[in-house]
């Protein structure tokens, strides 16, 4: 079951205060008004409107499941898009389309999961959203939570049974925590989603994403540090500071050549005086040995005579 590897990894994936419990969703319908005491709840199974659409919203756990139940076959998109609310600093103007229940046909009408009396083939396996709606859980622009009625429904019935509607609700932050953790398991742990069998579902644009995001991580680092030597630089201490370092360097060396070239000098007397008396022994040594010639040429002068 791929659906117990991709749950393990996300255990290890810090979500941080990300995900919702019921406790922090604000219950509204369209935005308007608290539901306290009644709830709508949809009557699909007395309704013609029949309003599953040809694309339908699904996260990287849904597809998992389907993968598992051999439905995978049938949604022919791949992962783009949920990133965006990832990367939502605000939750403003995040497209939630994507990825979509592609139908195989391109002119459906309706979900490719629909048979051929508009009925849902796969009731018992259909995707979290589909448990939930029109329930979801939605960010406004002050960072809210909020568990919406989107009004997308044309038949329900106003019922104070709170249960069959919490039932709808949990649904929908299951969807909305799943579809959050989808985003964190793309973002940073594609090559063990590879290592499960899920690479195939996965596209190079997230990549490109990811690595979008890394690159305005890395230029929002590189500004702040020029910032730091912009404010730097306006410091007139600074200025001050390094040319008295470099006013000590410049002593430092002019004392260090002072004291070599000193030093050279002191090398050079003392060779000259070894060769001046290397020079002086050596006339001595030929003197010497010009006399001891002269000698030995007077003593055999002295001898003929004899
Ligand atoms: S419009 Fe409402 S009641 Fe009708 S099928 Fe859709 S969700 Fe069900
Ligand atoms: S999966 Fe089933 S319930 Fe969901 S949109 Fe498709 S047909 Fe409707």
């Amino acid at each position: 079951m791929k659906i117990d590897e991709l749950k393990s990894l996300a255990t290890g994936i810090n979500m941080g205060s990300s995900l919702v419990g019921p406790d922090d969703v604000t219950l509204s319908m369209d935005g308007k008004g608290d539901l306290k005491d009644t709830f709508p709840v949809p009557d699909c199974d007395n309704c013609q409107k029949k309003c599953c659409p040809p694309r339908v919203v699904i996260s990287l756990f849904d597809l998992v499941r389907f993968a598992d139940d051999g439905l995978d076959e049938h949604v022919a998109g791949t992962f783009k898009g949920f990133v965006e609310l990832y990367l939502a600093e605000d939750g403003k103007d995040v497209d939630l389309s994507h990825p979509h229940m592609f139908p195989t046909d391109p002119d459906a009408k309706g979900c490719v999961f629909l048979d051929e009396e508009r009925k849902c083939s796969i009731y018992e396996n259909r995707p979290l959203v589909c448990h939930s709606y029109p329930v979801a859980v939605r960010i406004d622009t002050d960072r809210n939570r909020l568990g919406l009625w989107l009004g997308g429904c044309q038949k329900y019935n106003i019922s104070s049974d709170r249960a069959a509607f919490q039932e709808l609700l949990d649904n929908a932050i299951q969807d909305y925590n799943e579809k959050l953790t989808s985003n964190a398991l793309l973002m940073y742990s594609r090559s063990q989603l590879r290592d499960i069998g899920l690479g195939k579902y996965m596209e190079d644009e997230w990549q490109i994403l990811i690595d979008y995001n890394k690159k305005n991580i890395d230029m929002e680092k590189q500004i702040e540090d020029l910032q730091q030597v912009t404010e730097r630089l306006k410091a007139p201490q600074d200025y001050t500071a390094i040319m008295q370092r470099l006013q000590n360097d410049n002593d430092w060396l002019k004392e260090r050549v002072e004291n070599l070239e000193k030093e050279m000098t002191q090398q050079r007397e003392r060779a000259h005086s070894i060769i001046s008396e290397f020079t002086t022994q050596l006339s001595e040594q030929r003197k010497l040995m010009e006399s001891l010639r002269q000698s030995d040429e007077q003593g055999r002068k002295s001898r003929w005579k004899r």
